[in-house]
């Protein structure tokens, strides 16, 4: 199964995700999906609270237009597997919940027309010793282009914005 690593990172189109101020970093899942995963951890939560990447976009850029997947993921996942999310984790929506997990799942619950659905619920403060920084991403040959090399935040915009422009291309 192919796992997405939720990233911490700022661009002009998605907003400020950064943790603590860290230009890019990323929350490693493995041990969390493995290990963490129980069902007393299982909530009902409504669909508004949860903050997820894209989210002031939509419906536009999202779904079967979904910018980082062009709808791949997004046809392919089955809603009915609970997403991961987490409180005190900071997002630019100032919402309850961070999601780990399951944007593309939330985004079908969304078009379906649901409120609410179930999640595995974390404190982040909990699970934030999985953080690391993004270079040791499995993830990242594929997601910067070469471009991002880890000195500042104008590199990280440039990357994005071009990544961007390289899928509208299509
Ligand atoms: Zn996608």
């Amino acid at each position: 199964m192919k796992r997405n690593h939720p990233r911490f990172f700022y661009s002009t189109f998605h907003g400020n995700w950064e943790f603590e101020g860290n230009n890019i970093k990323t929350l490693g899942m493995k041990y969390i999906t493995n290990n963490m995963l129980t069902d007393d951890r299982l909530q009902t939560v409504e669909l508004k609270e949860i903050a997820w990447r894209g989210k002031h976009h939509f419906p536009y850029h999202v779904g079967r237009n979904c910018s980082c997947c062009d709808g791949q993921s997004y046809i392919h996942c089955d809603p009915s597997i609970p997403g991961i999310i987490a409180y005190n984790c900071p997002n630019p929506y100032d919402n309850k919940y961070r999601m780990l997990d399951g944007r593309h799942r939330i985004m079908r619950l969304l078009f379906e027309g649901k409120s609410e659905s179930k999640f595995y619920v974390f404190d982040f403060n909990e699970i934030k010793r999985f953080m690391r920084d993004d270079k040791e991403c499995p993830n990242k040959s594929n997601s910067t282009n070469g471009t991002y090399d880890g000195s500042g935040v104008q590199s990280i915009t440039n990357y994005t914005s071009n990544r961007i422009i390289i899928k509208r291309n299509k």
